[in-house]
């Protein structure tokens, strides 16, 4: 059976890393932010069972009626799922408990690996699609979930935290890009990696972007997310940080990434 061609509108991106506390969901919820305030219709797709995008975005467990468990087990349609955020333009199919069972649920599924991919090629039906980028925020963990989210994506965007094993991580998650593309979905990539939390009193933070940058060349983005407080603290306000403080280092650099993410999307597009 021929593989369903991904649509070229949305731009699906992935944010993953095996890691927990590297700031995917961070990137995620920023990014989709900073994209929507330029104009761009997001969604947000919450694979983490842990639902930290969700809550960030403000949706609360009490209106998760319907979340990605639907859109993997019963192959519910994407806008049936997706609910609108407390930022304009912005939407997430939010994730809840349930999804720590799909993967055993679906295990028997001789499709397991594209039932995202079924979801989003859907979207929109045969008209046009309601959005112009997705973001697929997934778990801590190179699982079938996270494999779902590879096998349904254009691209795969990796923060990596400026820490002493970063460059460690990093080859196990590049290599399962790579099965990836050979055996699920040819069309996929890295798109690039994002360092974060970046400390600037720290040498080793410094030592590891120079690292990471001379081993991935043109692959890492020119930004650096710095370490900032007020990042931490807006998912508490049910907010992403560049609407809870737009001026704070941290915001600023993840608009200046958003514009490097289309910039790198113009030329894909060009090529
Ligand atoms: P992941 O999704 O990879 O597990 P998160 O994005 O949830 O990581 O980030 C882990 C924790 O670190 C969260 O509490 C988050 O608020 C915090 N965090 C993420 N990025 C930054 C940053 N640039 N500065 C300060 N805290 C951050
Ligand atoms: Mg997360």
């Amino acid at each position: 059976q021929a593989l369903e061609r991904l649509p070229s509108v949305p731009r699906i991106l992935v944010v993953a890393n095996q890691k927990g506390g590297v700031g995917k969901t961070t990137t995620a919820i920023n990014l989709g932010t900073a994209l929507a305030a330029i104009g761009e219709d997001v969604l947000i797709v919450d694979l983490d069972p842990q639902g930290n995008a969700s809550t960030g975005l403000g949706i609360g467990r009490e209106s998760r009626t319907r979340s990605t468990y639907d859109i993997l087990m019963d192959g519910m349609p994407v806008n049936e799922v997706a609910l609108e955020t407390v930022v304009p333009r912005l939407s997430i199919a939010p994730s809840t408990l349930d999804l720590l069972g799909v993967e055993l649920e679906i295990a028997a599924f001789q499709d397991r690996a594209y039932r995202l991919r079924h979801a989003l090629t859907g979207l929109g039906g045969q008209g046009q699609s309601p959005y112009t980028y997705v973001l697929i925020d997934c778990p801590p963990s190179l699982n079938l979930l996270t494999i779902n989210a590879m096998a349904a994506a254009h691209a795969v965007l990796v923060p990596l935290q400026c820490e002493f094993f970063a460059l460690e991580g990093l080859s196990q998650i590049l290599s399962t890009v790579e099965r990836v593309r050979r055996g699920l979905n040819p069309e996929l990539s890295v798109h690039g990696i994002v360092l974060t939390m970046f400390d600037g009193r720290n040498n080793l933070s410094g030592q590891v972007v120079d690292d990471v940058r001379s081993h991935m060349g043109d692959k890492v983005y020119n930004t650096v997310i710095p370490r900032n407080v007020r990042i931490s603290e807006a998912p508490s306000h049910g907010k992403p940080a560049i609407l809870y403080d737009i001026n704070c280092a941290g915001s600023q650099a993840y608009l200046r990434l958003a514009s490097e993410v289309i910039q790198r999307e113009r030329l894909l597009r060009a090529a």
